[in-house]
């Protein structure tokens, strides 16, 4: 075989290769979708059949000194009801706070509505974004103990881990400030684009304000992005660690470097109208590992300034 004839057949093998990860990638991906919807459903009710295996299991898995055998650890959903609050739903499953915040990624204790899907472990611990191996090297767990997430690509399960103090304050948003004095013109979720004339999602919240208000970092952090964005306008991000991002759009000026660091509460931009804006107003998002999230300050409606 010449050299010619070589490289071919080796990028031949090299494009199999790949279709067949990608094929792989795709069924796992379909696989996953499937697993999480046939978890039995568990309602909150305490003759559900569903709830009171739960709540054995769990009182059974948190007795027990160490981790948990991987194989014991089962999943279960829950649709998230009107009636619910987070607390409620907390006590009903008797897992705690940590683990049904870090494994449905809730960005605050008023992150649910009516519909949303919640996993709910057998047992108390965290989920965290990251490779098995390095969690048990960070966390000082045996791999052995530490599962996938079902439905949560690149997820895994720490039985008997909880959250760092700082991660848990911001999931109180005992951290965020209101951003800028104003009233809130438009709230997170599906609304209709005032541009589109479509159902879209709004992934922040708008608070109105004149042209010029003092905008103020929600909590502490470092300058990623300082800017025009798009439709955002002018823009700031700030990264505030533990995989948490704060968006601040459709800003008349920056006062601050991408970079620098900032003190929660110290001024950051004034308000303006840049970008796709309807009026002068602050677009503000909270975004948790990549998701943006539901920016409220119910209990905690303190104004920056
Ligand atoms: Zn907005």
């Amino acid at each position: 075989m010449n050299v010619l004839n070589s490289g071919k057949v080796f990028y031949l093998q090299q494009s199999i290769q790949r279709t067949i990860v990608l094929l792989l990638l795709l069924w796992i991906s379909i696989a996953n979708a499937f697993a999480v919807e046939k978890l039995p459903l568990v309602q909150l009710n305490y003759q559900n059949k569903e709830l009171k295996l739960l709540r054995a299991e769990i009182t059974e898995n948190i007795k027990q000194a160490g981790y948990l055998n991987a194989g014991k650890i089962q999943w279960r959903r829950y649709i998230v009801k009107k009636e619910d609050n987070f607390f409620m739903i907390m006590a009903k499953v008797m897992l705690d706070h940590d683990t049904l915040s870090s494994v449905n990624s809730l960005a605050s204790l008023w992150d649910l509505e009516p519909g949303d899907e919640w996993l709910l472990p057998n047992t108390r611990g965290i989920a965290v974004r990251m490779q098995t191996e390095r969690a048990a090297e960070k966390y000082k767990i045996p791999a052995y103990a530490i599962v996938n997430v079902p439905g949560k690509a690149g997820y895994v399960f720490l039985p008997g881990i909880s959250l760092h103090p700082d991660e848990r304050t911001y999931f109180n948003l005992a951290t965020f400030l209101r951003p800028v004095a104003g009233r809130l013109s438009s709230g997170f979720g599906k609304r209709k684009d005032p541009f589109e004339k479509k159902e879209r999602f709004h992934k922040g919240i708008d608070i109105a304000c004149p042209i010029g208000s003092q905008v103020v970092a929600s909590a502490a952090g470092k300058v990623e992005f300082a800017g025009r964005k798009g439709g955002y306008g002018v823009t700031v991000i700030i990264n505030h660690g533990n995989g948490y991002r704060s968006l601040y759009g459709h800003l008349s000026k920056v006062k601050i470097k991408k970079g620098a660091t900032v003190k929660r509460g110290e001024t950051i931009a004034l308000s303006g109208n840049t970008g796709a804006s309807t009026g002068p107003h602050l677009h503000f998002e909270i975004h948790r590992e990549g998701k943006p999230r539901r920016p409220d300050f119910k209990g905690h409606y303190s104004t920056g300034k």
